[in-house]
Parts: structure tokens; C-alpha cells; sequence
């Protein structure tokens, strides 16, 4: 057998996406600010934090589920996390002359920080998880919260393309520097939208989770894709890509780079996944080509989901990115899934005893209707300025 190194094509050229501006806040949480343009805002200087605020908590607990061998990160301090705070509350809004923010300027663009009620972190180390029955260890790791921009009521699709693309460049960027931490196992950037899927924010934002393990989902796609290497020869997302283009009725579109269908066995009413054609780990490995492209792919995206119906439909952007350390991650592939319970315009699809017991899952919409009523709401997002 030979060894997953030799399945990594090489590297196309490294491009270290467009660095941000520091600073701290008062209890010692990184912010790093990303702006549209210029490229490198070097004359940008991080406002101080006027506030004071307790010291940070410390890292929640990790207990392994001895039947599946799963972790689960206990932060009980996240309870008295902010949940849906008026907009005249919101921590996300820059900070004005009356009201400090989690974010001390008065403006940005896109902004990370280090989330205040983290499932993992905060601090990093190095730690062997055991395995034994009781075990518990420190949930390290690192959770961060992106701000898409600092306009309250927007949504991902009301940003301009410029805007997008600061979001994929901080996405590499984080993901890159998030990687090297001692300890962290997968980088995990997405988007919650829609109080029915637990938004606790109505402010355009997503998460950055770096956690000290690969997560179970990840798990079964190394297996399933270390399989049909032994069996075929070739990489599992390049033969399903190959698949959908030759079946031709899931795909929702196809630009330069990447490819958007509807995946054959579709778990989830509405479920979109976005491709690379190049076998890419993560999205700090994208080109600066490629992360153009995909900032307009995945803008179109949002906004074709937004336009299947009169109202806001909730949604989980997740973004699968090859884990930092396992001996197969060469195997996996970056790409987007995009999910909603939403089955119908007042109906929402939850997950009952099939799928909440069993992970069996009965679908209610077949994938090529998905794909066909994604393709007629972008046809819509067609004529809108980008
Ligand atoms: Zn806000």
C-alpha cells in the first residue's frame, strides 16, 4: 500500500492570503481586523478595549462516549452566554460613544476574535487523549467568531462581492495560522443563519472552531475514502465529482473552479455542496484565483437559498476541511455543505427518533428537485450586481 503522501498532487503556487491587524481585548482575547481593500492596511492601528471584564473561564471539560468513541466538550459557562440580545445590546456592532462592543472600533470590515464562551480553549496544548472509561481532559483548542460586517440587520447575501471575498481570504488566513497551534486536530469555519437552527445573534457572523480532535464526520469520510483508494486507485471526491457532472441533474452550477450540486443521497430537504475541481486540503491552499472565484460561487449561492422563498431560510454552511495530522488527511478534499430543515415555506424538517437515534436518515425532497428549484432561484440572483 502506498503511503496518502503520494496522492497529493503538488503544490500550485503559495499565496499567503492578505494579513490582518491585531490587537487585544480586555481580558487578553486576540481581534484581528481584515479589510476590503487595501490589501494590507498598514496604517490601521486596533482601538484599545475601554471595558473591564472578568477573567476568562477556563477551558471546559472533554469526555469520550466509550460506545462510539465520540468527545463531548462540557462548558458550562456557556449558559450564561448572550442570547438574542436587542439590537441595541448586540456585541457584534462596533463600539460608539455610548456602548463598548466585543469589537473596540467604531467601523470595519471583517473582524475575528476569540469567542468570550469558547466549547474549546481557551489555550492550546499538545495532549494524548486517552481512551480509558471516566477520563476526562481540558477542551483545548480555539473558538473564534467572524464578523462579516459591522451593519446590524445585513445577512452573508446582502454583502458586495468585495466583502465575500475578505470573508474567504480571512477564512484562509485563519485557517492557515489555526493549523500550527499545538493540539489542534481540524480547523472548522461556518455559518449558523436563522434562530430555528440555534442563532443566538442577529448579526451577520460564523464561527472558526479548532478542535483538539477529528470530528466524527470527518472521521467516516476518511474511512469511506481510504476504502475506495484500496479499491480503485482514485480519490473518492474526484470520482464523485466526476459522477455528478456526467449524471448532469443535480448540478446547480459550474464556474472556473468550482463546481455547486445537490449530492445524490441528500440528506436534508435543501443540502448544496461546493466543490474545488483541484484536490486542495483546506482553504488556506486555495489560490488567490481560486479564492476570488469561490468568493462569487459562494455569494451566488446564499443568495439563490435566500431567494427560494419570501422568507430568510435557515441554514448551516460548513465548510469540511482536510484534518491537520491524520496519516489519510491527503485523501480529503475542502468543499462546502450547505444545509436546511426547510421543507416546504412553513414547514421545517426535524430530526426524529430515525435520525436522531439512529443517524438513519428518510429524506422528504429528492435531490433532483432541490437541484432544479436552486437552479430557478439563481437564475433570479442572474441579473442582481454582484
Ligand atoms: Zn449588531
Amino acid at each position: 500500500m502506498s503511503s496518502p503522501q503520494t496522492h497529493i498532487p503538488p503544490p500550485v503556487e503559495a499565496e499567503v492570503p492578505r494579513r490582518p491587524a491585531r490587537g487585544q481585548l480586555a481580558d487578553g482575547r486576540e481581534i484581528l481586523y481584515f479589510f476590503d481593500a487595501p490589501l494590507d492596511h498598514g496604517d490601521f492601528e486596533p482601538p484599545g478595549d475601554p471595558r473591564h471584564l472578568p477573567s476568562r473561564p477556563p477551558a471546559a471539560e472533554l469526555r469520550r462516549d466509550p460506545l462510539t468513541g465520540e468527545w463531548v466538550s462540557f462548558a458550562a459557562h456557556r449558559q450564561t452566554r448572550t442570547h438574542l440580545p436587542p439590537a441595541d445590546e448586540c456585541p457584534l456592532c462596533p463600539s460608539g460613544d455610548h456602548r463598548a462592543t466585543e469589537i473596540p472600533a467604531g467601523d470595519y470590515d471583517v473582524v475575528v476574535f476569540e469567542n468570550r464562551f469558547p466549547s474549546f480553549g481557551p489555550g492550546q496544548r499538545d495532549q494524548v487523549l486517552g481512551d480509558g472509561l471516566g477520563d476526562t481532559f481540558p477542551a483545548h483548542g480555539r473558538c473564534e467568531v467572524i464578523a462579516f460586517g459591522a451593519v446590524h440587520g445585513d445577512s452573508f447575501g446582502d454583502l458586495p462581492l468585495e466583502r465575500a471575498r475578505t470573508v474567504v481570504d480571512a477564512w484562509a488566513q485563519r485557517t492557515a495560522e489555526l493549523s500550527v497551534l499545538p493540539g489542534v486536530e481540524q480547523v472548522f469555519a461556518f455559518e449558523n443563519r436563522g434562530a430555528q437552527i440555534g442563532v443566538t445573534l442577529h448579526h451577520p457572523h460564523g464561527q472558526i472552531y479548532s478542535y483538539p480532535y477529528v470530528t466524527p464526520r470527518t472521521l467516516t469520510q476518511l474511512e469511506q475514502a481510504r476504502t475506495h483508494r484500496a479499491r480503485t486507485g482514485r480519490n473518492l471526491m474526484q470520482d464523485v465529482l466526476d459522477f455528478e457532472l456526467a449524471a448532469v441533474t443535480r448540478i446547480v452550477e459550474r464556474s472556473e473552479h468550482f463546481t455547486v450540486f445537490v449530492p445524490f443521497a441528500a440528506r436534508m430537504p435543501i443540502e448544496v455542496h461546493v466543490v474545488p475541481h483541484r484536490h486542495v486540503a483546506d482553504l488556506a491552499g486555495l489560490t488567490a484565483a481560486e479564492r476570488a472565484d469561490l468568493a462569487e460561487v459562494y455569494l451566488r449561492l446564499i443568495r439563490g437559498v435566500d431567494a427560494l422563498y419570501p422568507t430568510p431560510t435557515p441554514y448551516i454552511a460548513a465548510w469540511f476541511q482536510a484534518p491537520v495530522h491524520h496519516p489519510d488527511a491527503g485523501e480529503l478534499r475542502l468543499h462546502l455543505q450547505l444545509t436546511s430543515p426547510r421543507r416546504a415555506e412553513d414547514k421545517l424538517k426535524y430530526l426524529a427518533g430515525s435520525e436522531a437515534a439512529m443517524g438513519a436518515f428518510i429524506g422528504d425532497v429528492t435531490p433532483e428537485s432541490t437541484a432544479a428549484r436552486l437552479r430557478a432561484a439563481l437564475r433570479l440572483v442572474k441579473g442582481s450586481p454582484a
